[in-house]
């Protein structure tokens, strides 16, 4: 089978899993986005997927996404772009310039510089707060003991509106108490989104009320190992 067909292939069965789960938690398939993270992979690998009529995709890194996504942006202007890889203070210009949501805010100074540059420039993406379930310290995301002021801050000091909360749970652990937990943090905060849920545990976080999945290698396959993953 030639790769694009296997890109489709799996796109499609992707989907169909997220109808199934989201039809036996009594939930709309629609109110599932799924965002296609395709971080290490050429514009090629994501080209079928485009040609397939996707349109939500993820990346980890600025400035692999600004090598990639300009030229497939130009084509497409209807996708969206989200980022779910760590952001640095100095890329904040350059992230609000090309995505279209922001899932890792997790600190006030990076709020805050992220909040004015959305007010210099006019571009308005969605910013996720990232909450680190799992307390690990090398992970990105704000504890999940100071969530509530955080979200706080982030809408009264800095303006900023909050669309969801994210949350990547640690490896080495079941998932199901990290997504619920990240649901009672959105639900006392009056926070809507919930990005949760990868390749692994996609069904999981949608049986727990995810409303974006970001799915990567169930649909454009093992990554190549060479990249460094973590850092925007
Ligand atoms: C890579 C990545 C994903 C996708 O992971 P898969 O297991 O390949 O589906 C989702 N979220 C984040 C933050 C990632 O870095």
């Amino acid at each position: 089978m030639a790769p694009d067909t296997d890109i489709r292939d799996n796109l499609e069965k992707v989907k169909a899993r997220i109808a199934a789960a989201a039809a036996e938690a009594g939930r709309s398939a629609a109110a599932v986005t799924l965002v296609a993270v395709a971080k290490s992979h050429p514009a090629a690998v994501i080209r079928p997927a485009l040609q397939a009529g996707h349109r939500v995709f993820g990346e980890n890194r600025v400035q692999e996404a600004e090598a990639k996504w300009p030229a497939l942006k130009a084509d497409h202007p209807d996708l969206r772009l989200h980022l779910v890889g760590g952001l640095q203070r100095n890329k904040v210009k350059r992230a609000v310039a090309l995505f279209d949501a922001i899932e890792t805010i997790d600190n006030p100074r990076l709020a805050r510089a992220v909040a004015d540059e959305m007010a210099r420039s006019g571009r308005r993406p969605q910013c996720f707060v990232q909450v680190n379930t799992g307390d690990e310290p090398q992970k990105g995301g704000v504890a999940p003991a100071d969530a509530d002021a955080f979200i706080a801050a982030c809408r009264d000091d800095f303006g900023l509106a909050i669309a969801g909360l994210m949350c990547v749970p640690p490896l080495e652990d079941e998932p199901s108490p990290h997504f619920a937990l990240l649901r009672e943090i959105a639900k006392r905060n009056g926070v809507d989104g919930l990005s949760m849920g990868m390749s692994g545990d996609f069904e999981t976080a949608i049986r727990l009320g995810a409303t974006h999945v970001r799915v990567g290698t169930a649909i454009f396959g093992e990554r190549p190992a060479v990249k460094q993953e973590t850092e925007a």
